[in-house]
């Protein structure tokens, strides 16, 4: 097994990467070449945590890199703005007209350019090495890099120090696993492994969603609570623990901070409370409390999904007290996982060297807007409060056109005629539609990387396995080409992708090992917590957070209802959550055909009591709607949805969809209580049957 690029391109061999989506698992690759052409993508058997097995999306992946519409030259805008219309050019006219314009209003208001990125590559190098360098020299405004998991991320900072947790395969040794906001089968596939053995031996499967998914099938018990009530559910199971005295007080005392004051906010939340808020029996919270405060070890894996509501912050701090309180971080098997990307050495200045900032702008550091209000960003004028209005986008590793929310502001900024934008992509997403210029990027199998996991405590190594596809650059090498252009002269413009994987983790990781086996596990322990130790100020698990405090926020864990509260509005009484379709990743993979055709086509499932007080059929076309805007979709009635509840699946590209739109126009861009995030799955909807429309529905053509 070696590097492609050492080998006759006879011989076939096989190349060791790893997969850059945004999923917990961080799969190891091996990538069969033959001829110079990738024949085969597959786990690979000698990573423990693959085991030789991927999902069905990133099997394809050869299908995706391969792809007859994959951007192979620069292109540059030749129609309206959104209107897909492109001419060719070459490399040096599009890098030189680009390096002309952001000359120009770095000239006035460097400022006024702004980078979009997230996770479209996990990988450290091509998502957040020589980009941020160029946009930090550049005075560039910053990003908050918001849209998926700050909430917990901060949630966890302010209760356990970090993005800490359990080691995953230790819960296959548990002998409870709650399952909390997240559909393991479809997002988190390898940790699914665990929870299978672990019920092998005997363990028993709790799920919490609001949506009965596949996992949920799969369980022992499903708690279908309301979206955005896990914060109340999480505080009476404290009720419970309290009152019937199944808690470790010596861990308490040892390992915790701010118990009194957590114990009398939890006595406030007696089962019955919190059944109503959730929409469950209270004898079933008093069930799981009972499970959860007698069997050890206990396990808990939370994902993000539980955080994308107004209280996501608050509801991640009210669970992640749970296993403090019953010590079940005593056990290798027990604690929680929600993120284990806290644990990773990264040399993030080195990789992106924030001290080439200008600090002369206004005194200080370039401003910071987020990415999850990108819609009335764009929109917003000049004024002293905000700056310079954003006259230049570059979008790389992300595509906010479909998956930003409020889609409809989204468009609107994206199409203003004076916004200069630049969109690195492999294809003609809905964002690189609206772009002055596109510029290919490479995929996976064809750059350098290195990644880290936030599902398990692996570094991994990406090697390029086949050559860039027709005139495709690495992001990393365009940004080293523009930082070229723009006379930027300091030495670390220099570094090739190579250098910037060996840069990423320094003498943290072992590289001679990543180079031979393509992956290398921290050195942790096992029970991470069990004598303490937490990374918090106090070095205690945090229930009472001095820090949150000081801001004037609650320094307690509480339920925060949602902003837009079922029930308060007659217009809009369903509660609409917006999880991921199986066979797309955000809104990756939606134009591989073959996956495509496994999903079929955009879904809304509707509990059959609230189709039939609405007249809708199973398949029916219909509209799902608020007054932010509406979308097409095809019904599917099912008990997968609760009643009241509706599950919009995404997310489709708007121009794949029914009439050019996709479940974000009905989002909204309220933010959550902790770190900023958007609220995607706290919003209320009507659904209505459109008669008129053939259940075949077309996709839109842009
Ligand atoms: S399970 Fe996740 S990490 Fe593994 S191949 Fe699929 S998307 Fe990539």
């Amino acid at each position: 097994m070696t590097s492609a690029t050492n080998t006759p391109k006879s011989a076939p061999t096989q190349v060791r990467g790893a997969c850059p989506h945004d999923c917990p698992d961080t799969c190891a690759l091996l990538t069969t070449v033959e001829h110079g052409q990738a024949t085969r993508v597959q786990g690979n058997p000698a990573h423990p945590h693959t085991e030789g097995v991927l999902c069905a999306k990133v099997s394809r992946y050869t299908e995706r890199s391969y792809h007859p519409e994959r951007i192979l030259t620069p292109l540059r805008r030749t129609g309206p703005k959104g209107s897909g219309q492109f001419a060719p050019v070459t490399w040096d006219e599009a890098l030189a007209e680009i390096t002309q314009r952001l000359t120009a209003i770095a000239a006035r208001a460097p400022e006024a350019i702004l980078p979009y990125s997230y996770a479209g590559t996990m990988g450290l190098v091509q998502g957040e090495s020589m980009d941020r360098r160029f946009f930090h020299r550049l005075g560039a405004s910053q990003l908050d890099r918001t849209i998926c998991a700050s909430a917990g991320a901060e949630a966890l900072v302010q209760t356990l120090g970090g993005k800490v947790g359990m080691k995953v395969e230790f819960f296959a040794q548990a002998k409870l696993i709650l399952i909390w906001g997240s559909n393991s089968i479809g997002s988190n596939l390898h940790f699914w492994r665990y929870v299978q053995q672990a019920k092998r031996n005997g363990a028993r499967l709790v799920c919490i969603d609001p949506r009965k998914t596949e996992t949920a099938d799969k369980c022992h018990e499903h708690i279908a609570l309301r979206p955005g009530t896990d914060a109340a559910l999480a505080l009476a199971l404290m009720h419970e623990l309290i009152k019937n005295d199944w808690l470790d007080h010596d861990y308490i005392t040892r390992h915790t901070l701010g118990w009194e004051q957590l114990r009398e906010r939890a006595l406030q939340w007696p089962p019955e409370r919190a059944a109503e808020v959730c929409g469950i029996p209270a004898e079933q919270i008093r069930q799981l409390a009972r499970d959860y405060g007698t069997t050890q070890p206990a396990a808990i894996r939370l994902n993000y999904g539980m955080q994308r509501v107004r209280g996501g912050g608050n509801a991640v701090r009210a669970v992640a007290c749970l296993p403090a309180l019953t010590g079940a971080w005593r056990h290798r098997a027990g604690g929680m996982l929600l993120s284990s990307s806290g644990q990773f050495p990264v040399q993030r200045t080195v990789l992106q060297r924030p001290d080439l900032m200008p600090r002369w702008v206004k005194g200080g550091v370039p401003r910071t807007l987020n990415m999850s209000t990108i819609g009335d960003e764009l929109l917003r004028e000049a004024s002293p409060s905000f700056g310079p209005r954003i006259e230049a986008l570059v979008v790389y590793n992300s595509n906010p056109v479909a998956v930003a929310p409020d889609s409809s502001k989204v468009v609107q900024g994206f199409a203003r005629e004076d916004l200069f934008t630049v969109v690195l992509e492999h294809f003609r997403t809905d964002t690189a539609d609206f772009a002055d210029f596109i510029l290919p990027a490479t995929t996976q199998l064809e750059h350098w990387d290195v990644h880290l996991s936030y599902g398990h405590t692996d570094v991994l190594l990406n090697r390029p396995a086949i050559a860039p596809q027709g005139q495709a650059r690495s992001n990393a090498q365009i940004f080293r080409d523009l930082a070229a252009h723009m006379g930027f002269t300091e030495p670390c413009f220099g570094d090739s992708d190579e250098a910037l994987c060996r840069q990423a983790f320094g003498s943290g990781v072992d590289y001679a090992l990543l180079e031979t086996q393509g992956f290398a596990t921290l050195a942790l322990p096992d029970a991470p917590f069990a004598e303490g130790g937490f990374p918090t100020p106090s070095g205690q698990c945090e229930f009472y957070s001095a820090r949150l405090a000081a801001q004037g926020l609650d320094g307690l864990p509480d339920h925060l209802p949602n902003h837009e509260l079922q029930g308060s509005s007659a217009r809009y009484p369903l509660a609409m959550i917006s999880p991921p379709a199986r066979n797309f990743l955000n809104s990756t993979f939606v134009n591989v055909q073959s996956l495509r055709d496994i999903e079929g086509r955009p879904v809304l499932e509707i509990h059959p009591d609230d189709a039939q007080a609405r007249g809708i059929d199973d398949g029916a076309v219909v509209r799902v709607f608020n007054d932010r805007g509406s979308y097409l979709c095809h019904a599917s009635v099912s008990r997968r949805a609760r009643p009241g509840v509706v599950n919009g699946l995404g997310i489709w590209w708007r121009k794949l969809g029914l009439n050019g739109t996709n479940v974000n126009e009905v989002t909204s861009q309220a933010l959550t209580d902790l770190g900023r995030a958007p609220t995607f799955y706290d919003c209320l909807v009507e659904v209505e049957a459109c008669a008129h429309l053939k259940a075949a529905g077309t996709p839109h053509a842009a």
